[in-house]
């Protein structure tokens, strides 16, 4: 058997949406999982679509996610080009041979004849379709005589190349995923193959890339499933042998319903993109699941689990045991529903799994937070109290901000629990004690709290209680020790002073 090639062809309409960034996820997957190769082609033959920095853009997503392809734009490879853009003597070629056949014709009708055609249609309630039946009473090489499209040619008069669609055909499919189907050829329309510029469409630049470039296995968005009995028929027209297909399901909306779209991303408050994205034209920024916080491997991860279950449920895995597991059979036929709950549930577990060191690289790149004041024993200590309960790498900042910078207010209702008229003087009592200790650690500074309570008759918690709303503000946080000798003693006994000065 020949070596499995997968492509990974996105158009550069826009950024790269989770719809996108899976599929080419699992075009990496089964790739890797059968030895093969991951291909990237940007299908850019749509000029009009075209979104400047979209190529630049797609190409960092797949990079940020650690999905690198093989070969690609960036990488080069034995089949370059890998832009269709610079491909056009290869569809030239294969446009020539195709005319040669009886599966292609040339219509030279203008848009506004066709648009005036759809109209009538419309004003009868019907749908226009270039097809069997009405290609024969069109402008094109079946109806026109031999001289008069010789004619039209020699005078530069613009046509289209459609595909002669057979009539009366059944066309039996087959997908991965998806098992067989079957399509009638007489519901499918003429489709162009090639536009009056020249310019090959998708469907026709499409199957010649993948021929041209030996792919084995084409796995993309089921919005492509309608044209698979075109493709079928495009590689029989060609004489080529055709790679097996597997139709993604959709990504749907969180409530279950729809498609995930592009919206949906601002209307529910989760990213649709793997990165931000700065529309050229309007200027409106699209947050991206990297400014988020995320970490790539648990997006990847929450990604690759929208609609494939790996063996005993396992959950977590990294893109090397995905690869491992990884089975196109197995992915659902069904739609997978969008979770921001799970997403922010997988940053959460992934941020467990790495190192206090780890995190501190991570932490230190958070933007808009000061923390020279801090060497990195102390950091590392605070990240080890706050990695646990934190979902993203900042919210040891937001909620752990009490390490950064002393309360300057403090919470009404945890006044009213933790401090009475005796508080002041005990809290002061205690400054003194903590001023005197040589050794600043937390076990150390546990005992001194018990001993300190202990010799006073009062409970453990008649001190922690009060201690705690001093030096954090409110009654939160991790173990009031660590707290301690996190901020050390100057600043944990300043704390207390000010707490006295300000709630007495
Ligand atoms: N350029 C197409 C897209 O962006 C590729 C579809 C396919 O993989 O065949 O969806």
């Amino acid at each position: 058997m020949s070596k499995v090639r997968v492509r990974f062809a996105p158009s550069p309409t826009g950024p790269l949406h989770l719809g996108g960034v899976r599929t080419a996820l699992y075009d990496y997957l089964f790739a890797k999982n059968q030895g093969g190769e991951f291909v990237l082609r940007i299908e850019d033959t749509d000029t009009a679509r075209y979104v400047e920095g979209a190529e630049d853009y797609i190409m960092e997503a797949l990079e940020w996610c650690g999905i690198i392809p093989d070969e690609s734009p960036k990488h080069g490879g034995k089949f370059a080009p890998y832009r269709q853009s610079e491909r056009r003597d290869i569809y030239d070629k294969h446009l020539a041979e195709i005319l040669k056949t009886d599966y292609a014709y040339l219509a030279f009708d203008t848009p506004e004849e066709l648009d005036e055609i759809r109209k009538e249609y419309e004003e009868n309630g019907e749908v226009f379709a270039y097809n069997y039946i009405t290609r024969n009473r069109l402008k094109n090489s079946l109806t026109l005589s031999k001289d008069e499209v010789e004619r039209l040619l020699a005078e530069n008069v613009p046509y289209v190349v459609r595909f002669k669609m057979p009539i009366d055909r059944i066309l039996n499919l087959e997908d991965i995923i998806r098992g067989k189907s079957s399509v009638n050829t007489n519901t499918l329309d003429d489709k162009v193959l090639v536009k009056n510029d020249g310019m090959p469409t998708y469907h026709f630049a499409n199957i010649i890339d993948d021929h041209e470039m030996e792919i084995t296995h084409v796995i993309r968005g089921e919005e492509w499933l309608p044209s698979l009995g075109l493709h079928y028929l495009l590689y029989e027209a060609m004489g080529w042998e055709r790679p097996q297909f597997a139709h993604l399901s959709l990504i749907l909306k969180p409530e279950g319903k729809g498609k995930l779209s592009k919206r949906d991303g601002d209307k529910f408050g989760f990213p649709v993109f793997p990165l931000n994205f700065r529309d050229p034209q309007t200027g409106v920024v699209s947050k991206g699941y990297r400014e988020e916080g995320y970490l790539p491997e648990a997006f990847i991860n929450m990604v690759a689990l929208l609609g494939w279950s790996p063996a005993n449920d396992r959950e977590i895995l990294s893109l090397e045991e995905m690869t491992k597991e990884f089975d196109l059979h197995k992915v659902h036929k069904a739609g997978a529903r969008f979770s921001k709950e799970k997403a922010e549930w997988f940053n959460h577990e992934y941020l467990k799994l790495t190192s206090d060191q780890e995190a501190l690289v991570l932490f230190k790149k958070v933007e808009d937070i000061n923390l020279s004041h801090l060497d990195d024993d102390q950091l590392l200590k605070i990240i080890s109290l706050m990695k646990e309960r934190a979902t993203f790498i900042k919210d040891i900042y937001t909620d752990g901000k009490f390490f950064f910078e002393a309360p300057s207010s403090y919470d009404e209702k945890a006044v009213k629990k933790a401090w009475n008229e005796q508080t002041s003087s005990l809290m002061n009592d205690f400054a003194e004690a903590l001023h005197g200790t040589e050794i600043f650690e937390a076990e150390n500074l546990r005992h001194i709290i018990h001993d300190f309570a202990e010799t006073r008759g009062l409970g453990m918690g008649k001190v922690m209680m009060p201690l705690r709303l001093a030096l954090v503000g409110e009654l939160k946080g991790p173990d009031v020790p660590d707290i301690l000798q996190v901020l050390g003693k100057e600043e944990s006994v300043g704390r207390i002073k000010n707490a006295v000065n300000n709630i007495s």
